[in-house]
């Protein structure tokens, strides 16, 4: 007990840094590592609603409920068994015919209408599961803050940056579903995919099954279809090896 004393003085130093620094440390259940982060939850989830509400002036959202219901219902069946429980997931079908889904920072997930249509519930919910899997990851949020440095980011959040700034963000993300995340954060996403669509109780074939039919779209279709989710992605026929040899490992 005689150290009592110390260690309390050695626990205010610790908790003095991390607020200095504005950097705290976790155990990420994702990518299995321990990992800083300048920008916590809460500030993610103020940029995400920044951004979605610069989204809705620029794109167009289908209201229609029986479709919002269904994309809705399997997204939260896969949020909830997802390694990310500290923000609550939004769902909204942007009318856009393109094969295309994507995440931004704060849990905001968008389906093209055109993807809606064309996958099945399994399907679906493997697409939820690999944007749900980039979220749990924080891969935009910490593609934001590489590209466009803390300060600015910190600036939306807190609203000091105008739209210029939010649009630079929204092209960050765009980027990103349009070019790629890299290599390595695809084939996490996936094996999220597989995770997370087995504890939901879908067949994680799913997401197979749907890459199949847009390289089948594709084949059909022409030119003319744009695969942005497949497009920014690495080879598929490496994807599904990946996802296949995910499979045959026992459930986590
Ligand atoms: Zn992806």
């Amino acid at each position: 007990m005689r150290n009592r004393p110390l260690n309390r003085l050695i626990f205010v130093l610790l908790a003095s840094s991390v607020t200095l620094s504005g950097c705290v440390t976790l155990y990420n259940p994702a990518t299995e590592r321990r990992e800083s982060y300048l920008i916590d939850t809460r500030q993610e989830v103020e940029l995400g609603r920044n951004m979605d509400t610069e989204l809705r002036k620029q794109m167009k959202f289908v209201t229609d409920p029986r479709q919002n219901r269904r994309l809705i219902d399997i997204g939260n069946r896969i949020a909830e068994v997802s390694d990310r429980q500290d923000l609550t997931y939004h769902f909204f079908i942007v009318e856009d015919k393109d094969l295309n889904a994507f995440a931004i920072p704060g849990g905001y997930i968008y389906v093209h209408s055109g993807l809606m249509q064309a996958a099945n519930d399994a399907e679906l919910a493997g697409v939820l599961a690999h944007e749900i899997g980039h979220i749990a990851a924080r891969h935009s949020v910490k593609q934001l803050q590489t590209v466009m440095g803390y300060q600015i980011v910190l600036g939306i959040i807190t609203g000091v940056s105008g739209t210029d700034s939010i649009n630079g963000a929204l092209n960050v993300v765009f980027n990103l579903v349009n070019l790629g995340y890299s290599r390595q954060d695809e084939f996490l996403a996936d094996k999220l995919a597989v995770r997370y669509t087995r504890r939901a109780g879908f067949s994680p074939l799913g997401l197979v099954t749907f890459f199949q039919k847009l390289q089948n779209e594709a084949e059909a279709r022409g030119p003319s279809l744009k695969l942005v989710f497949l497009s920014s992605h690495p080879p598929t026929e490496q994807r599904i090896l990946r996802i296949d040899e995910e499979m045959r490992l026992p459930s986590n």
